[in-house]
């Protein structure tokens, strides 16, 4: 049975994005490549510090709870062979969902993939055709630029997020605000888990 680094796995609310609010069980894989100077989980970047734990233990952990939603993040999780782990989930009952920066060719079969492209390492057209939101993190005025360079990349359905990255959200928020009010094809996406502090 194929081995994956994990990182921690819990049964938690999905703060973010599309499924904010909803309860579900997340997987946090080890090994990222993408360095970005704010990453809040720069724990994860080195996958040999985490355990290699088999898909079946996290499938049965995942079992263990009420939830049938399933998110793999990371790291980033494109770093590995995704295509085992999603089918024991969608084997066990579960949907699956994805946080990617797109960085990596996909695998796995996804029922949702949030696709958040990082300036520190470009994401993959085949990444952003497959999303079915796109997450853009503000840190910095110019992140709208960016955002709108990458909404023309994903597909028309596609919802489309800005999130201000934390540290900063408070000088972030107005210039948020303002432009979605501007470009209202945008939603606001806040990590309501950290206000409401949801582990
Ligand atoms: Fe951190 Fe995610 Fe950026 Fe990787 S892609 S450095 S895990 S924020």
């Amino acid at each position: 049975m194929q081995q994956l680094p994990v990182m921690e796995h819990f049964y938690t609310i999905q703060g973010e994005g599309a499924h904010q609010g909803r309860a579900a069980y997340f997987i946090r894989l080890g090994g990222c490549d993408v360095g970005c100077v704010w990453c809040d989980v720069k724990d994860s970047w080195d996958a040999q510090k985490h355990p290699l734990v088999e898909i079946n233990k996290l499938v049965v952990a995942a079992s263990a709870s009420p939830a049938r939603m399933v998110v793999i993040t990371g790291g980033e999780p494109l770093m590995h062979p995704l295509d085992t782990l999603t089918e024991s989930l969608h084997k066990a009952g579960f949907t699956t969902h994805l946080e990617t920066s797109g960085a990596h060719p996909l695998s796995g079969s996804w029922d949702w993939i949030t696709y958040s492209p990082k300036k520190f390492k470009s994401g993959l057209p085949e990444v952003a055709q497959a999303a079915h939101e796109l997450k853009i993190v503000i840190y910095h005025l110019s992140d709208f630029v960016f955002a709108e360079q990458h909404a023309q990349q994903v597909g028309k359905d596609c919802q489309l997020y800005l999130q201000p990255e934390w540290s900063n959200r408070e000088r972030m928020m107005p210039a948020i605000v303002d432009y979605v009010k501007k470009h209202p094809q945008w939603r606001i996406s806040l990590q309501t888990h950290k206000y409401l502090d949801i582990p």
